[in-house]
């Protein structure tokens, strides 16, 4: 039988070798700084051979956490699978600037909060975990992606409404937050290999200007809102100037501002309207 060292020894010809390690840590179901304390403990031949399938997987260029199977959101493990969006780091960014308007302007405890898109369900499930008697919506058009995020919801131990709707289009009731990261990119836009050729399209691409999810939101939302609400979306970074313009039109009063991400570009905009 072979030792951890030696499979990570292997592994790491064919890939990056903190990939190898975090491949073989989520195996042993240790993490990554464990396993380099059990280096000459030996594996099982099924969970050597589990491995190596893995390993080629990655080094068929397929995106670790689908091959691991999962991902960490906010403190959270989250399946993902090829149906669903992986869940990325700006996305916590939303969800925590969310947090934050929450807890200064919504301190009711019946909120009713609807994530749009919501794909593995990240979003709208770690906002049901932080507020735990709000009511939350999770809205996708996949029936595949609903099924990732009921998976979710379920292994987090949280209680949330799914449904399988192209944005508003199944959807009646009128919500305090409105929070979604939406399909942005411009059809023809240069995306990484590894991101085109592993997620799903429909998560990605949104039209010739990557504008299309936002559209098609923003066409129905006031009567899907509260008289006090926030919009909080997830936007590229070229899209700020516009989306301003497009907000200011529909959200007359309401306090519209553009947030960047940690690394300085526009990433999120919100749109609060207060208690009058
Ligand atoms: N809401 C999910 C996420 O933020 C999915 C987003 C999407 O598929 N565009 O990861």
């Amino acid at each position: 039988m072979a030792t951890i060292e030696e499979l990570i020894v292997e592994g790491k010809k064919k890939v990056h070798s903190t990939h190898a390690k975090m491949l073989l840590a989520d195996l042993l179901d240790k993490n990554p700084l464990e396993l380099l304390l059990h280096l000459d403990e030996e594996v099982t031949p099924e969970i050597e051979q589990h491995y190596y399938e893995q390993i080629q997987k990655l080094a068929n260029q397929q995106p670790l956490q689908y091959v691991i199977g999962n991902v960490n959101f906010y403190g959270n493990t989250f399946i993902v699978n090829p149906s669903v969006l992986i869940p990325r780091f700006e996305t916590e960014e939303l969800v925590e600037n969310t947090l934050n308007f929450i807890e200064y302007y919504f301190p009711q405890k019946d909120l009713k909060i609807i994530d749009l898109g919501t794909g593995s369900g990240c979003i709208g499930i770690t906002l049901k975990k932080k507020l735990p008697t709000a009511q939350v919506t999770l809205v996708d058009i996949s029936k595949e992606a609903l099924t990732v995020a009921k998976e979710n919801a379920n292994l987090l131990d949280v209680e949330v409404t799914c449904v399988e709707s192209d944005f508003w289009e199944n959807i009646t009731d009128r919500y305090h937050i409105v929070i979604s990261n939406p399909p942005y990119l411009k059809t023809q836009e240069e995306v990484e290999k590894i991101v085109v050729q592993n997620e799903p399209h429909l998560a990605l691409f949104a039209g010739e200007e990557g504008l299309d999810g936002y559209q098609k939101i923003l066409s129905d939302i006031k009567d899907h809102l509260e008289d006090q609400y926030l919009v909080a979306f997830e936007i590229g970074f070229e899209q700020g100037d516009i989306l301003k313009s497009m907000f200011q039109t529909i959200f007359t009063d309401a306090l519209i501002t553009v947030k960047k991400d940690l690394q300085g570009r526009d990433r999120m905009i919100f749109a609060l309207k207060k208690k009058a």
